[in-house]
């Protein structure tokens, strides 16, 4: 759908700068989604691979960010292997609606009430990043906590519309639960991409 080089804004490589590859094709359709656009993958011209890592690598960029959509709707394999054999790291943005194939530096697994994502996807996860739109999302949080694997770091990010009223809950519960880091946009604070 698109490729730019922007700073990461969520979650653990927060702060970082980072070349985004946004794959078109996404089934999850998520109510409160801010890249509807994405959703049909027919919407958007097919693009190679060589042309999306050479831009990548122009950038000077260390990391490259797959995510979409839904990216786990595609096979990852050539994607990934182009990038690593530039010499970029390759991360991986994903809720985790189907298994994951490509070779992964680091996997953020973001599940989705939308469509429950494929079992085989939380122990392979780095990251869990869950998204807070409602006090209910608290369980479905720690639902996916007790799936992933020890060394996972755990994050909690208020919904954008709901940043003003999700955030005190988020403050509250993180000091009640202090396994879990909140996660904010920054990005959308800094108005880029
Ligand atoms: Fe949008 Fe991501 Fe949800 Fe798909 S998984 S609907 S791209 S927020």
């Amino acid at each position: 759908m698109e490729d730019f080089y922007t700073i990461q804004g969520e979650g653990f490589h927060q702060g970082r700068a980072a070349y985004f590859i946004r794959l078109a094709g996404c089934e999850v359709r998520c109510v409160w989604c801010d890249v509807k656009d994405s959703w049909n993958a027919n919407d958007h011209p097919k693009v190679s691979i060589e042309s999306i890592v050479a831009k990548a690598k122009a950038s000077g960029t260390e990391i490259c960010v797959v995510t979409g959509g839904e990216p786990t709707m595609h096979n990852l394999e050539a994607l990934t292997q182009a990038l690593k054999s530039a010499g970029l790291k390759t991360n991986l943005e994903t809720s985790g609606a189907y298994p994951i194939t490509g070779t992964w530096d680091w996997i953020c697994f973001s599940p989705k009430k939308f469509k429950h994502p494929h079992p085989s996807v939380a122990q392979q996860a780095n990251e869990l990043k869950v998204v807070v739109f409602h006090k209910t999302d608290f369980a479905w949080a720690e639902e996916f906590a007790q799936q992933v694997n020890a060394t996972c770091k755990l994050y909690l990010q208020p919904e954008w519309s709901k940043e003003e009223d999700v955030l005190p809950q988020l403050i509250a519960y993180v000091k009640a639960n202090p396994k879990w880091q909140i996660s904010l946009q920054v990005h959308k604070y800094m108005n880029i991409p």
